[in-house]
């Protein structure tokens, strides 16, 4: 049997999908074990350190993330407790080509569900605690840019608007940064 795997476009700033809040996942069936798969594909090809499935287009509570350890998946995933205080150079596969130092909580406890639909609970600090905190906030419609403190948000809408950016030098310059 031969398996396929699809690559998704990845919506970006602007498109009205990523201010969206997403639904828990009710039924883990066929389809949702798919696009899982698709997202993993995805998030590697871009390459990116997470993805989140409003960023595929697709409304639903799922995020994948890979910061070196391999891929795994969260379903219907929630930060229940949070503590201290990082920064980070964060970027957003959504908003390419573009960083700020953000600071965020440091450590977090994410709870959510695993694909087999048992729950789990996964403590993330620094690079991983940023990945969760991020794709959470993908799946609540939220995006960095509402992170940014009001002067580098001054900055940012107005490179956003001005910018146009060479591919190739996007391309490189992700892979020097982690982003989801
Ligand atoms: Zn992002």
């Amino acid at each position: 049997m031969m398996i396929y795997v699809a690559t998704y476009p990845i919506r970006t700033y602007g498109d009205p999908v990523l201010r969206q809040v997403t639904s828990d996942v009710q039924n883990i069936d066929e389809s949702i074990i798919r696009l899982v798969e698709d997202m993993i594909e995805t998030m590697h090809e871009a390459p990116g350190v997470g993805l989140a499935a409003s960023q595929v287009g697709v409304q639903k509570r799922i995020f994948v993330y890979d910061i070196g350890d391999g891929a795994s998946v969260v379903l219907n995933g929630r930060i229940t407790e949070s503590s201290g205080e990082f920064t980070y150079e964060e970027g957003c596969l959504s908003v390419p080509g573009l960083y700020w130092p953000i600071t965020r909580p440091n450590h977090v406890l994410l709870e959510g569900l695993d694909l087999d639909g048992n729950e789990i609970q996964i403590e993330g600090s620094e690079l991983l605690g940023r990945v969760f905190q991020h794709e959470i906030d993908h799946l609540d419609g939220v995006l960095l840019i509402e992170r940014l403190d009001p002067d580098q948000y001054k900055q940012a809408m107005k490179t956003l608007r001005s910018r146009t950016l060479n591919p190739d030098q996007e391309r490189a310059q992700r892979k020097l940064l982690g982003r989801g």
